[in-house]
């Protein structure tokens, strides 16, 4: 006997095996039944049994020609379905889908959904069943749709309005995207104002980035009156400068820092952004040259202890060509802190821009017996997804504000 060949053959005709199990199935549940006291006659129990054991060894043998399309007609067709046949059914629709053929998926669970005899909880668990086969097909519009026909049957869907939310999160449909977050702060238990919150912001940002300031403003307010996100914050400072409330900048820029000094670097790095077709172009990048002298003049003792603001400092006199002003700043810290690879990295850079090789070399050698294995910047503590960007939304696990900062020694 030829083993391998079995084995070979069986991976080969995983379906052709589920058949062949659903067969046995049927015949364990026609045996147990079979004595039972029930109302049809024997003979008629007898005849439905031999006529779905004849479906079923019709779609066996379809499976083993390699036949699936008619294999799965063979198995729709069965009569007489039972809350086994049917849990059987959901067994194989699901099959088909993490088996990655969606249109068996999609057939098995639209015929289910067509009986007249099923109950209908059956047919909600069908059409949720259907929306997932959309979903993970790719097929956004008829997930979204199927989605939406299950609450219509039961507005108590946790995990459909979650995939709601994903799906509008995903194609940046923020109004939408909101609209779902909303049912799902009511039929959940958890709190959801942040995640809102940053839907708001990004509906906001969109307006910021077509220069509709004032319909900016008040989706920004909106943001606030969920929860104060660090995004909603970084957009209202950007607000403020296009609007020259200079005083306002500068105080909310300090209370950023000081809630979320590891986020400097990307403050300013996102406050550069600013269309130069807009008409505010010039007073806008005008502005930001006086917020960053502002930044330049703060030497609060918390603040300087960050290396993220150090570097964010670093960064803008480098760009100011001020060599030396950096040096000083950074050789300052690096001898009464000096705990982060980062800075270590810029320091060895501005070492060799002032012609200290030698001591640059030095820096250099520590910091390669430092060196963590650690590349990106950035990374989400709910599933590890590694970046150098900053993300409000994992990109992986679609998680809200689940960033986490690098700056180890
Ligand atoms: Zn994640």
């Amino acid at each position: 006997m030829n083993y391998a060949f079995l084995l070979d053959w069986g991976k080969n005709n995983a379906l052709t095996l589920v058949a062949v199990g659903i067969t046995l199935v049927l015949i364990y549940h026609y045996v147990i039944e079979r004595d039972k006291a029930v109302k049809l006659s024997k003979k008629y129990r007898n005849s439905i049994f031999e006529a779905q054991s004849r479906i079923f060894l019709n779609a066996t043998q379809y499976l083993i020609e390699g036949n699936k399309d008619l294999a799965i007609k063979e198995f729709l067709n069965a009569v007489d379905l039972n809350r086994e046949t049917i849990d059987t059914y959901f067994a194989l629709g699901g099959l088909f889908r993490s088996n990655g053929e969606i249109e068996k998926a999609i057939s098995i669970h639209r015929s289910l959904i067509a009986r007249e005899s099923i109950s209908e909880s059956t047919r909600l668990q069908a059409l949720k069943e259907l929306a997932l086969d959309f979903d993970k097909g790719g097929f956004i519009d008829k997930a979204v749709e199927t989605y939406k026909d299950v609450l219509k049957i039961n507005r108590d869907q946790q995990d459909v309005i979650q995939s709601l939310c994903r799906i509008y999160e995903d194609i940046e449909d923020w109004d939408q995207a909101y609209n779902y977050r909303i049912m799902l702060s009511k039929v959940g238990h958890e709190n959801q104002s942040e995640t809102i919150s940053h839907i708001l912001v990004q509906k906001a940002r969109t307006l910021f980035e077509s220069g509709q300031f004032k319909a900016c403003a008040e989706e920004l307010e909106d943001a606030f009156r969920f929860a104060p996100s660090v995004s909603a914050k970084i957009l209202r400072l950007r607000l403020f400068l296009v609007l020259g409330q200079m005083e306002n900048a500068k105080s909310l820029l300090l209370e950023l820092l000081k809630e979320h000094p590891m986020y400097a670097t990307f403050i300013f790095g996102s406050m550069e952004n600013f269309s130069n077709k807009l008409s505010q172009y010039e007073e806008y990048k005008a502005r930001l040259q006086e917020l960053k002298a502002y930044f330049l003049t703060l030497m609060d003792i918390d603040l300087m202890s960050s290396p993220s603001v150090v570097l964010s400092k670093i960064r803008l006199l480098k760009d100011q060509e001020r060599t030396n002003d950096a040096f000083d700043l950074l050789d300052h810290w690096m001898k009464n802190h000096g705990h982060s690879d980062v800075l270590r990295v810029e320091y060895i850079k501005i070492l060799i821009e002032v012609g200290k090789v030698q001591e640059a070399l030095t820096q250099t050698k520590s910091l390669l017996n430092n060196l963590h294995s650690s590349l990106t910047r950035h990374y989400c503590s709910q599933c590890g997804y590694n970046s150098d960007d900053i993300f409000w939304r994992c990109p992986q696990c679609h998680n809200w504000e689940t960033i986490q900062f690098r700056w180890k020694v």
